[in-house]
């Protein structure tokens, strides 16, 4: 019987995007556990800040400056990163944008970037971490995260959506390519989560449709739950805590749907 374990002492872990909401409360939730937590994001000022609460509550960490759509800005953190902290087990691929427009009105620059940063970001921050997950028998987890929009469509949200739906590629064959190397990948796929992220968006759309926000918090976000309920970043950084503890690769290759019953699958 496989016992269930929350304790990552002796563990390294990088989490791009780790500045603000889910990426933040799962660098927390992880230097909690007991690992030493990269916190990397284009902001550096907000991961220095991240940074001086995780050692306040005295855990390890490190701000790293990183473009996770920039090749070299990635090597650069990982690198340094393990030359901190002495290796990387656990790799936390989180960082995103929203851009929302219909398709025949999105600028190509903007597809790209939001293919940059979503799926160049999620590619590169994988093939740095794993020059060092392969290269010994421990264990190593990848996790990205998705969106329920990893499973379904919305409206005016081409990029993101197809973004999305990309990383469940990437987790997938990860998983495969990973086993040998004891290497395990997931999706965790969240229902929205009122982090900075959405909560531009609900005064933006209130405008744009003429509703109230109420209406687009409870017609347009929460509509699909069933119990009006955003997703928390703390119930996402428990997920990801799970997944990374979880003594067994039982779950790889998975994508994990967290949204209070939105996309069933
Ligand atoms: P957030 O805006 O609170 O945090 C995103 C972080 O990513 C910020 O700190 C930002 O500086 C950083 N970032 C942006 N571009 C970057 C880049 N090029 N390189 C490195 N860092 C960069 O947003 P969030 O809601 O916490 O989003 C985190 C992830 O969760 C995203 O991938 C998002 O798509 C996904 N997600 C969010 C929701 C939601 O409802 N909030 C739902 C499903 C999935």
């Amino acid at each position: 019987m496989t016992q269930l374990n929350q304790d990552l002492t002796g563990k390294v872990a990088l989490v791009t995007g780790a500045a603000s909401g889910i990426g933040r409360d799962i660098a927390e939730t992880y230097a909690k556990a007991g690992a030493a937590v990269g916190v990397a994001d284009i902001n550096l000022e907000a991961a220095q800040n991240v940074v001086k609460d995780i050692e306040a509550a005295g855990g390890k960490a490190l701000a790293l400056a990183m473009d996770v759509s920039s090749e070299s800005a990635v090597n650069d953190g990982v690198k340094a990163l393990v030359d901190h902290f002495g290796g990387i087990d656990i790799l936390v691929s989180n960082a995103g944008i929203q851009i929302i427009d219909p398709i025949h009105k999105l600028s190509f620059s903007d597809w790209k970037k939001m293919q940059s940063i979503h799926l160049d970001g999620a590619f590169l921050t994988t093939k740095a971490a794993l020059q060092y997950m392969y290269s010994n028998d421990k264990v190593g987890t990848v996790i990205y995260t998705g969106s329920v929009h990893s499973h379904e469509a919305s409206l005016f949200k081409a990029p993101y959506v197809t973004a999305k739906h990309g990383l469940l590629g990437l987790c997938r064959v990860l998983a495969k390519e990973g086993a040998q190397y004891n290497v395990r990948s997931h999706v965790i796929c969240p229902g929205f989560v009122k982090t900075p992220l959405v909560e531009k968006q609900i005064p933006e759309q209130a405008r744009e449709k003429g509703i109230s926000e109420e209406e687009v918090v409870n017609d347009i976000m929460l509509v699909n739950t069933v119990d009006k309920e955003f997703t928390s970043t703390e119930d996402i950084a428990q997920l990801a805590l799970f997944l990374a503890a979880f003594p067994t690769n039982v779950f790889t290759g998975q994508s994990i749907v967290a949204s209070h019953g939105w996309f069933m699958n």
